[in-house]
């Protein structure tokens, strides 16, 4: 028997092996998922429930309902992968053996590594909501706030969903409006990148859609920690931005299993090959989803175009041929603008998002770079195609490489290193 051995079973991992299973015959091919628990999350739900439109409990399903029959779910910490020797530890001892591996363990919000940010103020007056507790506790939190400064950060790039933050902002602003006390928030957006988003065409676009909404805006910033007795949050270069109420999203990092493995970068994401996803270092061992180094946004929609490139070239990779499907980046981001419309954003590694109709040309029905109602029900009905054909690794009509049949054509830009999201 070959041993499959996919390490996290989110979005990334779950794909991978539902994808895979009816291609690779049961009496020639074990396939193993690993995570540490048996609670799938709907992330895109977290940004939500802070206004109370989701509810945590319909954001959460077993994680062993969503894998097809013939796949194993171990339920344990992973340790260490020694991958010279192609084994990986459990926390409670338990070896695994491999003969391929898939590293699909995500990236973890880490307020731990901020001074300050998880200090006495921790949940009473500093809040993320990258996570379900989190989430939770801000709904809280808002349900009675009687208004302030509402300070929404970003600790640093790359984060998960790199739109998520100026989404809560947009819809801090309409909730605050619909409670009536818009007049007692104001809303700051501070950020450590030089605009309010990445490309510069949605930069643009996302910064004048700030300022209309009188959202404040201090870009550059670089915190050093949080003062929770001041009730500041200090730069490196000494700025300091007081507030009543911080959400904050914190350094994102991958796995530490992946540091001490000696597997990652100082993020601890996996370097690997930006279209196949291969190690630089293993060729038995691939990492997808946001636990790669791809420079690319960290995303499902990009897990989910990543996994169709890669599933495709791993049934080369084990026959021995070469892996010619080549991943281009691919990535769109619904952004919610508040009021019941969003806008989405459509980019991939050499071109930035460009007006136009999606998926079809022409058709739509979903409009690229503008508020539209059709994309806000589009980012509401992404919940039931996440659950019913995305996890299960069905076919969407919707093309894995990025098209440009229809859009408007605006000069291609390279990613640099800053812009990685
Ligand atoms: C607030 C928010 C909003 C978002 N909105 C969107 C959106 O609108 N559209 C979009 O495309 N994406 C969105 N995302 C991003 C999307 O959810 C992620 O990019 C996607 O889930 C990545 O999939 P993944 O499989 O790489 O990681 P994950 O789905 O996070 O899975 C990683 C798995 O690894 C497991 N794991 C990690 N470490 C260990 C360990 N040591 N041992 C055992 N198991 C481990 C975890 O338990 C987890 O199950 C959003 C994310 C957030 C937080």
């Amino acid at each position: 028997m070959k041993r499959l051995l996919v390490l996290g079973a989110g979005t990334a991992g779950t794909m991978v092996v539902n994808k895979l299973r009816p291609l690779l015959a049961v009496d020639e091919w074990s396939i193993t998922i690993v995570d540490q628990d048996d609670a799938h999350l709907y992330q895109p739900g977290l940004l939500f429930i802070p206004f109370g439109s989701y509810s945590p409990d319909e954001m959460v399903k077993p994680r062993r309902h969503q894998l097809r029959a013939g796949v194993d779910l171990v339920l344990g910490e992973i340790d260490l992968v020694r991958p010279d020797e192609n084994i990986v530890e459990l926390a409670d001892g338990r070896e695994l053996g491999y003969d391929y591996l898939v590293i699909a363990t995500g990236t973890t919000p880490r307020p731990d590594q901020t001074a300050g940010m998880t200090g006495a103020e921790w949940r009473r007056s500093v809040f993320d909501f990258y996570t379900l507790e989190g989430a939770t506790a801000l709904a809280e939190k808002l349900a009675g706030w009687e208004g302030g400064r509402l300070v929404v950060h970003i600790t640093e790039m790359p984060i998960k969903c790199p739109p998520a933050p100026l989404e809560f902002a947009f819809l801090a602003d309409s909730f605050f409006t619909e409670k009536g006390m818009r007049d007692r928030v104001e809303i700051t957006y501070v950020t450590p990148l030089d605009g309010a988003f990445t490309k510069p065409v949605a930069s643009r676009m996302l910064g004048g859609m700030l300022e209309e909404r009188d959202i404040g805006i201090a870009p550059d910033f670089y915190i050093e920690r949080v003062d929770d007795e001041a009730k500041k949050i200090i730069s490196y270069d000494e700025r300091e931005i007081p507030f009543d109420l911080l959400v904050t999203v914190p350094l994102n990092m991958g796995a530490d299993f992946v540091a001490r493995s000696g597997m990652g970068d100082e993020l601890n994401y996996v370097p690997v090959d930006k279209q196949t996803f291969q190690s630089a270092s293993w060729n038995n061992v691939f990492a997808i989803g946001d636990a790669s180094n791809v420079p690319t946004s960290k995303a499902g929609s990009v897990a989910h175009f990543a996994v169709d490139v890669f599933t495709a070239n791993f049934l080369r990779h084990i026959r021995g041929e070469e892996m010619s499907e080549r991943f281009d980046g691919h990535a769109n981001c619904f952004v919610e603008s508040g009021g019941g419309r969003a806008m989405l954003i459509d980019f991939n590694y050499e071109q930035e998002p460009v007006p136009g109709k999606y998926p079809l040309p022409v058709i739509g029905p979903l409009t690229l770079l503008a508020e539209r109602r059709m994309n806000h029900w589009g980012k509401l009905m992404f919940k039931w195609i996440y659950w019913h054909a995305l996890l299960p690794g069905r076919r969407l009509p919707i093309p894995t490489a990025m098209s440009m049949t229809g859009k408007e054509l605006a000069p291609p830009t390279t990613t640099t290193e800053k812009e990685r999201v």
